[in-house]
């Protein structure tokens, strides 16, 4: 029995800010976008309650209903959005092969890669309580600092973008502690010694965190130890901040395209093209330096125009978007 395999113009992976703004640009480009949403439908936004920083919402926006509207809107143009996780691709050859929950085979003119990315954590039980409760566990410092001005927080990490989040809370809240597990840091000099002379960030180092406390809705200290003594303390604080890295959503591409050492898709600068012809990348999956639904949904919309002026110079011509053919 022949496999049915579908033909598809333009496959977008992914369903955060990216995947639906490239699907918006697609669709109204008469490019009969085709979306699979993976595991996460809405992608990490409706992992989050209050957005406040996105443009068009005066008064803010919960994260999982930002993303239906997103859907919505995408769909008025005919987005086909469809439940499913791509599985597997084969970029070798001019034809794009995708496969959808490992059966499903599909073959796509044009790809862009919304996969974006997900925040490690440390993984306490407490720590995933009071994440899930929306109730001061998070890995985004610029995303959520606003909402523990004067406060007193904790972060954890060492790296560049620890530090970076550092500073960023400290601008922000009253105290900030920042736990080290090792001796010193592993971020560049410079951002550490940027830390080290900021007035209200207290540096622990050789510190684990044991325990996030909380009253049962939200975030009320930290218990940490010292590994070396292994001495306890509690840190009083409304905020946990995680910044131990991320890690992008890009096992599937890394026979095909050209990552870095993290992961993250590297696209020709000032654009979304990646080093194989016709596919392109957008959102987190490319931007280890961002990471904002705004930046997403920007480089979501440069994607579907970047596919666009691909197929128009290839001058491609599809009969149907979705013809199934074999
Ligand atoms: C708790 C939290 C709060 C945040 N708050 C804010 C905020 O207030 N403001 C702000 O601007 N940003 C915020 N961010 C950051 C923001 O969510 C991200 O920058 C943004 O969602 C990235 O969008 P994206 O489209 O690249 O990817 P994501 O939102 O990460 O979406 C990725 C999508 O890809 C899908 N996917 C992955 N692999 C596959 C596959 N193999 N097949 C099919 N689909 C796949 C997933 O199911 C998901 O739908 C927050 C992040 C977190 C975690």
């Amino acid at each position: 029995m022949s496999e049915t395999i579908e033909k598809v113009k333009c496959l977008i992976i992914g369903s955060g800010p990216a995947g639906y703004t490239a699907a918006i640009y697609a669709a109204r480009a008469n490019m009969s976008p085709v979306l699979y949403q993976g595991a996460q439908p809405g992608g990490q936004l409706t992992t989050t309650n209050e957005v406040e920083n996105f443009p068009g919402y005066p008064e803010g926006i919960t994260g999982p209903e930002m993303m239906i509207q997103l859907q919505k809107q995408a769909e008025r143009f005919e987005a086909d959005v469809r439940d499913g996780w791509i599985t597997k691709v084969d970029f070798s050859g001019d034809v794009h092969k995708v496969w959808v929950n490992d059966t499903k085979e599909i073959h796509c003119d044009t790809v862009i890669i919304s996969t974006g990315a997900s925040a490690k954590y440390l993984g306490l039980e407490s720590e995933q309580k009071y994440l899930k409760l929306g109730g001061g566990v998070s890995a985004c410092a610029v995303c959520d600092g606003f909402f523990y001005r004067n406060q007193e927080v904790v972060i954890v990490g060492a790296g560049d973008s620890a530090c970076e989040e550092a500073h960023y809370l400290s601008k922000l809240c009253k105290k900030v502690t920042m736990l080290v597990r090792r001796d010193e840091f592993r971020a560049s000099k410079i951002m550490a010694e940027r830390v080290k002379n900021t007035p209200n960030i207290e540096i622990l180092f050789n510190t684990e965190t044991e325990e996030v406390l909380g009253d049962g809705q939200v975030v009320t200290g930290v218990k940490v130890f010292n590994n070396q003594t292994d001495e306890k303390h509690e840190i009083p604080a409304t905020g946990f901040f995680v910044a131990i890295g991320h890690k992008p959503n890009t096992d599937i591409f890394k026979d095909y395209l050209d990552l870095d050492e993290t992961g993250y898709i590297i696209n020709v600068p000032g654009t979304s093209k990646t080093n194989v012809e016709g596919v392109f990348v957008s959102g987190d999956a490319a931007d280890h330096v961002y990471r904002q639904a705004i930046t997403a949904a920007g480089t979501g919309c440069m994607a579907a125009l970047d596919a666009e002026r691909w197929l128009a110079a290839k001058d491609t011509t599809f009969e149907v978007n979705t013809s199934i053919y074999n």
